[in-house]
């Protein structure tokens, strides 16, 4: 197998932070709670982003620090705990640590072991936006999960599929695993915190997601498991494979090509559209590989794929998929902007903070955050991820042209 290239610029990347994995999976695990200690700017990014009211309970919050509580050995929290507990009564609760305790240094594991009961255990997250793309904070979730996961014999084959999704998509997965005849120990995460896998040596991992590379490593290592090396089960190019080389792993060999066939053409109309269009994905939520590939497939050129973390193994399939495409990562935006004024691509996929000043540019761009948030995976999934890519183009066709296009005003350098 040919060595696999892309090229790495090592820069700081626009991305999300890492506690608004918070608004996917306190609705995940039901009954958890997150505990965030932040500041007066983590509470307002959770209160604009996740927009929950206050009068609607949600099981989140935010301890709030100034820095002198920092100054103490270590911030008291027992009396949040008990009040969380009388008010929620959670199973666990997950305790986010943020960038300003993180830079004072705050001991969080000790923090979190102090806090902890047989009856309510509070589990450190590291996942404040210095370190970590927001995606990767539910990896650290997982992670955090570990021990509590049952330890499986080892003649206990079956799947478990890593990753978060909401209940319809995980139905499909267990309904398709029963037609398929794969037997299945669970999700992780379980939608209940007490109803986690039993993972061991017989277990097969299928990921789910596209940024789980490190609680896949750490239950291979610890737990022995094994996990399924394909595409991610995204477009019907991508669950195909997926399907095929699990069953495979079940000593079974199935053909998906009629199915993969019926999918695509379900979303013809779609296709049609994206057809020969070419398409910039700028790096922002680790998806950007699988969703390169199924616009790849469905006939669009990618005229650069970035992402900020490219692991060489368990994104291997999605890499030798998208030969021929450019690869970067952690790329450096000042280039991109440059390149995306040179090709003039017809859609450009970005971050939240980028993709509206792109818009005001005149450019098709379409937030990446959003790809995190909706139901895209698996045979269920592929008409709702198509659209989201048309729906940009479609709506971009519809505005006035501007006055000055961004092209031969030369304004794009000024974008940051
Ligand atoms: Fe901002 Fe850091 Fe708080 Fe995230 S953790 S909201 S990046 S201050």
């Amino acid at each position: 197998m040919p060595p696999i290239q892309f090229i790495r610029e090592d820069s700081a990347y626009h991305s999300f932070c890492g506690l608004t994995c918070v608004g996917w999976l306190y609705q995940k695990i039901q009954d958890s709670f997150f505990l965030i200690l932040g500041t007066h700017t983590c509470a307002h990014l959770l209160q604009n982003v996740l927009g929950v009211m206050v009068f609607a309970r949600p099981r989140f919050g935010v301890a709030l620090i100034e820095e002198a509580d920092l100054s103490k050995q270590q911030p008291d929290l027992q009396h949040l705990i008990e009040e969380i507990q009388r008010d929620h009564h959670p199973s666990v609760i997950f305790l986010l640590s943020s960038c300003t305790p993180e830079v004072m240094k705050v001991e969080f594991d000790g923090l979190a072991n102090n806090l902890s009961t047989p009856e309510l255990p509070v589990l450190f997250v590291p996942a404040s936006g210095l370190d970590y793309t927001f995606s990767q904070a539910e990896d650290s979730v997982l992670q955090a999960l570990i021990p509590f996961c049952p330890e499986a014999p080892a003649d206990d084959r079956r799947v478990v599929f890593l990753g978060s999704v909401n209940d319809t998509i995980a139905d499909d997965f267990a309904l398709e695993a029963a037609k398929l005849d794969i037997p299945v120990g669970g999700f992780l995460p379980a939608s209940r915190f007490t109803e986690m896998p039993a993972i061991g040596p017989g277990t097969i991992l299928a990921p789910l997601q596209p940024y789980l590379a490190k609680v896949a490593n750490r239950l291979t290592r610890e737990r022995g498991a094994k996990v399924l090396s394909s595409l991610f089960p995204f477009g019907p190019d991508g669950t195909r494979a997926f399907w095929e080389d699990l069953a495979a792993m079940f000593d079974r060999k199935i053909d998906l090509s009629e199915r993969e066939a019926q999918s695509w053409e379900r979303i013809a109309e779609h296709t049609q559209l994206l057809r020969d269009k070419r398409v910039f994905f700028t790096a922002d939520n680790l998806m950007e590989l699988p969703l390169a590939r199924f616009l790849k497939n469905a006939g669009c050129e990618i005229v650069e794929c970035s992402s900020p973390y490219i692991n060489r193994k368990f994104h291997a399939r999605e890499i030798a998929a998208l030969d021929g495409v450019p690869l970067y990562e952690q790329p450096n935006f000042n280039r991109q902007l440059g390149k995306i004024a040179e090709l003039q691509p017809d859609l450009v996929v970005s971050t939240m903070a980028t993709t509206n000043p792109l818009i005001g540019h005149g450019v098709v761009a379409k937030w990446s955050t959003e790809f995190s948030f909706m139901p895209i995976h698996g045979w269920a999934g592929v008409a709702t991820l198509a659209g989201m890519f048309t729906k940009s183009i479609k709506r971009h066709a519809q505005l006035d042209p501007l006055d000055d296009p961004v092209w031969s005003a030369g304004l794009m350098p000024a974008v940051r």
